[in-house]
């Protein structure tokens, strides 16, 4: 890759790249699991950002901690999605990332997580980045810098 597209991949922000949050699927905190488990299994996602009344994030939830939840010794106990709430369950301890920050640490926060989520300095939801926008955009100045060099 030559220097000029390892510039551009540095100057490339966060907020260039992310899902804006009118595009994401989300659950609300006070959700009951059922639905929570709906909204995942109809949009195909394996994890979706939770907010609060506010639109502020607060954590994200997917389908393997809610199948966990309700695993009884031989069944599913369906009958507990609709007794337990989205915020019983969720994962608080979220990486988190803003518009601002580089993609080069959004590349790193990616790695281990599929997506990550934006939040504003207030803590409301902006969107999030994906390892798929990360990695088409990589290919896209791989291809832009081989075809430099031909
Ligand atoms: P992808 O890189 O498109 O395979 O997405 C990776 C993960 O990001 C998905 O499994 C979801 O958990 C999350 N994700 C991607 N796009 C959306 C979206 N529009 N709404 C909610 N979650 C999403």
């Amino acid at each position: 890759m030559s220097t000029l597209q390892e510039q551009h991949l540095a100057s490339t922000m966060v907020g260039d790249l992310m899902i804006s949050s009118e595009k994401v699927a989300h659950v609300q905190v006070n959700n009951p699991l059922e639905h929570a488990l709906l909204v995942l299994v109809k949009s195909g996602y394996s994890a979706v950002p939770v907010l609060d009344s506010s639109y502020r994030l607060v954590g994200i939830i997917g389908k393997t901690v809610i199948l966990n939840q309700i695993l009884g010794l031989e069944r599913f106990e369906f009958e507990k999605l609709s007794d337990m709430r989205v915020h019983e369950v969720m994962s608080k301890d979220i990486p988190q990332l803003t518009k601002e920050d580089t993609l080069v640490k959004g590349m790193n926060t990616l790695i281990n997580y599929p997506f990550v989520c934006v939040r504003d300095k207030d803590g409301y939801f902006d969107g999030i980045l994906t390892r798929r926008a990360i990695l088409k955009q990589i290919k896209k100045d791989i291809y832009t810098a081989k075809k430099e060099t031909e």
